[in-house]
Order: C-alpha cells, then sequence, then structure tokens
C-alpha cells in the first residue's frame, strides 16, 4: 500500500463530506457484507413532533398532557423533547415533578402533583400493573400500523392514555437503501421502537432485515450476533446509546448531525447527516484500495 494513495482517498472523502479516521479504516471496508441502520435519527430525521394524545375514558386531554409533559421535560429523549413541547403549547407552564427516573430506553418516571406518573413503550405499563383497556390498545395498533410511535401513560396504578409521535423519513432515505444494496451490501434496521413500526419504516425505505425492540444496551449484542455468524458488519448510528455498537461493529459510521460520542466511537463521520455518504465512503474505500493493489 502506497501512503499516497491511502492520503488521496481520505482527502477525497472529505469533500464528499466523509471524514475517515485514518487510512487503516479502509482495509476494513473492504469485507463488509452487511449495514446496520439505527432507525430514529439514522434513517429517519428524529425531530420528533407530538401528533395526537388520546385520553383514556373519564380523563381529560388537558390532565393527560400536563402530567406527561411535566415528566418529559426532565428527559432529553426525542419522544420526550416532543411530548413536553406539545404539551406546553396547551398549558404553558408544566408543573414541577420531582423523584424523577429515567428508565433508559423504556421510557420515565416521575411525581407530578401528587401522582406517581409513568410515561414510556406500553410493554413498561404493563410490567407496572397498569395495562391498557381495550380502546386504548385499539389506537395503539392503529397508530403503530401507520408507523407512528405510540408511548403509554399511566399514573396510580391505571393506564391514562396514548400520545403518538411522529418522526419523517430522511428525504434521502430510500435512495442511500438503494446504493447500499447495489454495493452488494445487505442493509438491517435496528431500533429499541415497536416491532410493527419499525417493519412499516423499513418497508418504505426498501429495508427486509428488522430488529426491534432492542434495549439501548444491548444494541452492541445485536452487532456482535451477526458477526458471530460470519458477516461483517458496518454500523451507522448517531445517539449515546450507538456508540458501543459502532465501536464494536467492524466499520462504525456516525452521524455528523448526532452525538460527540457517537463520532468519537466511531471510523467514519457522514459530515452532513445524509446517509447516502455512507455508500460514498464505502465505494471511495473500494476505489482508493483497488489502486492501491
Ligand atoms: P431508538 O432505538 O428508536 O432510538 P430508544 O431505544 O431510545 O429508541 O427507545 C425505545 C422505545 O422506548 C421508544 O420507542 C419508546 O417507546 C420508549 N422510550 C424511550 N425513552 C422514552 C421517553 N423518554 N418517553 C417515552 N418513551 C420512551
Ligand atoms: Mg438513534
Amino acid at each position: 500500500a502506497t501512503p499516497t494513495a491511502l492520503l488521496v482517498g481520505t482527502g477525497r472523502g472529505a469533500q464528499l463530506g466523509v471524514l475517515i479516521k485514518g487510512p487503516e479504516v479502509l482495509e476494513s471496508t473492504r469485507r463488509i457484507d452487511t449495514v446496520v441502520l439505527d432507525k430514529t435519527g439514522t434513517v429517519t430525521q428524529g425531530a420528533m413532533t407530538l401528533d395526537e394524545a388520546i385520553p383514556a375514558d373519564g380523563v381529560s386531554r388537558e390532565l393527560l398532557l400536563r402530567l406527561a409533559g411535566a415528566v418529559e421535560d426532565a428527559s432529553e429523549h426525542p419522544i420526550a423533547r416532543a411530548i413536553a413541547t406539545g404539551a406546553r403549547q396547551g398549558n404553558s407552564d408544566l408543573p414541577a415533578v420531582s423523584s424523577f427516573q429515567n428508565l433508559e430506553g423504556r421510557g420515565v418516571r416521575g411525581v407530578v402533583e401528587g401522582h406517581d406518573v409513568l410515561v414510556g413503550r406500553p410493554s413498561l405499563l404493563a410490567e407496572h400493573d397498569q395495562p391498557l383497556d381495550e380502546s386504548l390498545q385499539r389506537a395503539l395498533e392503529a397508530a403503530q400500523a401507520r408507523g407512528t410511535t405510540a408511548v403509554a401513560v399511566g399514573w396510580d396504578g391505571r393506564a391514562r392514555g396514548l400520545l403518538v409521535v411522529a418522526d419523517q423519513l430522511k428525504p434521502t432515505s430510500t435512495q442511500a437503501v438503494a446504493q447500499l444494496k447495489a454495493l452488494g451490501l445487505t442493509p438491517v434496521l435496528l431500533t429499541g421502537d415497536n416491532e410493527t413500526v419499525a417493519r412499516q419504516v423499513a418497508k418504505e425505505v426498501g429495508i427486509d432485515e428488522v430488529i426491534a425492540e432492542v434495549l439501548p444496551a444491548d444494541k452492541v449484542d445485536v452487532v456482535a450476533r451477526l458477526q458471530g455468524a460470519g458477516r461483517t458488519v458496518a454500523m451507522v448510528g448517531d445517539g449515546v446509546n450507538d456508540a458501543p455498537a459502532l465501536a464494536q461493529a467492524d466499520l462504525g459510521l456516525a452521524m455528523g448531525t448526532g452525538t460527540d460520542v457517537a463520532m468519537e466511537a466511531a471510523d467514519i463521520t457522514l459530515v452532513r447527516g445524509d446517509l447516502r455518504a455512507a455508500a460514498d465512503a464505502i465505494r471511495l474505500s473500494r476505489r482508493t484500495l483497488r489502486t492501491i493493489k
């Protein structure tokens, strides 16, 4: 390998909006056969908005938003930001929360106006003996079938409503997936979100393989499991949660629009947060290596 060709490769990468950590990274892209894509913030924009608030019987929409909004206001999660912002539009001041708990990858809990409030995955509420009633369950299934994420809200031992948040696909995701496939790579969608929602998003962008309902700490194990099955894995992610998986992957790619932690763990940063740059980076590395040989 001549150092000059490697430098050309990395220099050209900078022009394409791809920052490559070092020439040795190029070598590891050669054998990649699988690209694991984080859903939120990588394939989708990750800028969620509150679409719908569905209170249970006997609960006012206003109360549902006030209590859920107050707890979520203490979290940085994109779902939490959407709910707190949406709740503020109705009640400009959110009440204080105490005993706040962040239940990583599952939801949040806190005491608001004397109520013990839980907001998160429907399965989280079920685990706390606050299952959805039949009408909330139907609303949940309808939201998931549309590809939107619904979180459940409960307090004082009962499910009290659903909040539906919507995310948008990045406009370039479908094209990027097609480009990755054209390079002979198998895309896999990885997410903590619900299986139905994940399948819907995967279908829209052309991905067949979906690994859903994965807790943040388990993303790294998913990558290791794929590697154990003989696959050589690139992982693209944006979040703090993605960092261990990015480090575990044979090639880690971070969205430049994401967290610093993800970029530090990755081999390559896609400066503009455009997934097409992942295909550009892999194509460029292969071409550079061919030049060297
Ligand atoms: P992703 O893999 O899409 O980035 P996460 O792993 O962060 O998602 O979260 C997985 C699921 O846990 C979410 O889809 C949601 O149901 C639930 N969840 C996580 N954090 C929160 C929160 N702050 N409020 C409500 N629900 C949450
Ligand atoms: Mg993410």
